[in-house]
């Protein structure tokens, strides 16, 4: 008897829309639990658990109704192929997730996202090529298989939207990849926008028209799929200054949208629920962030962002001066209070940890400490409220951009740990600049700030911060960890 032949049943059938309803919902319940940090950890568990039944009820069940009751499918190579593919892609994911830092997180996401664009991308060449197959029948050509054949059609159309989408996020994920990872730099070519508004027009022209049948050649596809490329190639190139978030989590929703086309062509519902899923929470997230960043969706679109910086930025006078540990701590120590501002540098640092308990010496002594959040500071979305909880910082003290803006004119203190762009004043006062327009903290409020860093370099953006000239300001340099760490000994010191 052969294990791997399986008989056709009405059972399977209904088995698998069962695990695929389940499987669904746990995406649901556990995406509305990634909206908590204390409820996080255990919506990812049980998304993750939607996710692993539905691909083995897949597996396993999917396909056994396609034939008449009782006929036995081989399915064999599908199995060896199957289980091949998983053992190879656990052991890789598997690799890289232990490798990779926080700091690398990003990289990682963008990574990821970008092998989803390439999967739905396949499956669309894929699934063009049965089309052909099935109704290009002897004698017919590319024209005459879609006439009469509506199914086909709109078959087609997903296809390309499959392959077009998935294209742009591939391509584009692979270039934010290697910008996050600082291998490639910003590239602006003349007229950008332009090329890139032509290029989207002749993906959608080409693609519509093959798809109503007016163009015969089967190549269309490689054409459509190679302009795509290009596109996501060319629209993430030129995007630099601090917007490469938004262009991130665009590319995230792309995926999913992606994703969801593929459901759609295996008539698969949690495909096409976990891909919308994706999908709408990625395109919210996008807004959300366009909203935060001051910056136009159809910007991001062309490719026109953050490349707003025209003519020659401000020069920036005045001239630095440091703190020692011990100023800064007395300073900190007889404030009524205190707002800590985190940055990529405390991530890289890994000083969340020593940061909480800075905040907790200070409380004891009777002074009001805060956290700021700026929505992209770090590098992910969220990526200074995971860290904070990952070091039990309390939520209510995570307090965000428009909330703690207008306390700053009540802080003594404002500690900017590791943070650059996010405190930049450029972004409000210099039109040259390619921040200028994102909202940021506005810590020049406060009575006193203290930058810590570990030299005059520059942030993401690439661009210096005036903040750091400024008469109020202080600078204390070091690694955020280790100079964290000796504010706390200070602090005990003092009694
Ligand atoms: P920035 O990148 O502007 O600045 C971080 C600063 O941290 C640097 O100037 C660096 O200075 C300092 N630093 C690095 N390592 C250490 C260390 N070990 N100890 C102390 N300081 C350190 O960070 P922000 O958080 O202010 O801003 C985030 C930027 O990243 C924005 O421009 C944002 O748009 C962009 N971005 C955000 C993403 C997101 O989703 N949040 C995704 C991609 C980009 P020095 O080398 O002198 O120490």
């Amino acid at each position: 008897m052969n294990l791997f032949k399986i008989e056709t049943t009405d059972f399977s059938f209904n088995l698998l829309q069962v695990i695929y309803l389940v499987g669904s919902v746990s995406f649901m319940v556990g995406l509305k639990m990634l909206s908590k940090p204390e409820s996080a950890r255990k919506g990812n568990l049980i998304a993750a658990f939607g996710m692993i039944i539905a691909i083995f009820g897949t597996i396993f069940l999917y396909g056994n109704d396609s034939g008449d009751e009782g006929v036995e499918i081989d399915k064999t190579i599908n199995y060896l192929c199957i289980v091949g593919g998983i053992i190879v892609g656990t052991i890789i994911g598997a690799m890289m997730a232990k490798k990779v830092k926080m700091t690398g997180m990003p990289q990682m996401v963008s990574f990821f996202n970008g092998m989803g664009g390439a999967c739905a991308m396949i499956i669309s060449l894929v699934e063009f090529d049965k089309l052909l197959e099935r109704i290009n029948s002897p004698g017919g050509n590319f024209k005459i298989m879609f006439e009469g054949f509506e199914s086909d059609m709109t078959d087609l159309g997903i296809i390309f939207l499959g392959l077009i989408i998935g294209g742009i996020s591939f391509a584009g994920s692979m270039v934010a990849f290697g910008k996050l990872e600082e291998k490639l730099k910003d590239i602006t070519l003349p007229g950008q926008q332009f090329i890139n508004i032509g290029l989207l027009i002749s993906i959608l022209t080409i693609s519509g028209f093959a798809t109503a049948g007016y163009i015969e050649n089967p190549n269309v596809v490689f054409l459509v799929l190679a302009l795509s490329l290009l596109y996501g190639v060319l629209f993430v190139f030129p995007i630099g200054g601090a917007d490469m978030p938004v262009v991130i989590s665009l590319l995230n929703s792309f995926t999913g949208v992606a994703a969801a086309m593929g459901g759609f062509l295996y008539g698969n519902k949690v495909m096409l629920i976990g891909g919308i899923l994706v999908g709408s929470a990625g395109t919210l997230l996008t807004v959300v962030m366009c909203k935060a960043m001051n910056r136009s969706l159809l910007n991001v679109l062309i490719g026109n962002f953050g490349g707003g910086s025209k003519g020659e930025s401000k020069e920036i006078t005045g001239s630095i001066k440091e703190i020692t540990k011990s100023d800064a701590a007395v300073l900190m120590k007889y404030s009524k209070k205190v707002v800590i501002v985190p940055g990529y540098g405390l991530a890289v640092a890994q000083a969340q940890h020593v940061c909480h308990e800075l905040e907790q010496i200070l409380e004891d002594e009777g002074v009001e400490v805060k956290y700021a959040i700026h929505p992209v500071a770090g590098r992910m979305p969220g990526h200074m409220n995971v860290l904070l909880a990952e070091s039990n910082v309390s939520y209510d003290k995570l307090i965000e951009m428009d909330e703690i803006n207008p306390e700053f004119k009540t802080t003594d203190v404002v500690l900017i740990v590791g943070a650059n762009d996010v405190v930049n004043p450029a972004a409000k006062n210099d039109p040259a600049s390619p921040i200028f327009g994102m909202p940021i903290l506005d810590v020049e409020d406060a009575a006193h700030t203290i930058v810590m860093k570990r030299s005059m370099k520059a942030g993401y953006a690439g661009i210096e911060n005036e903040l750091f000239y400024k008469p109020k300001n202080s600078m204390l340099f070091g690694d955020a960890k280790k100079t964290l760490a000796d504010l706390v000994s200070e602090l005990k010191s003092l009694g």
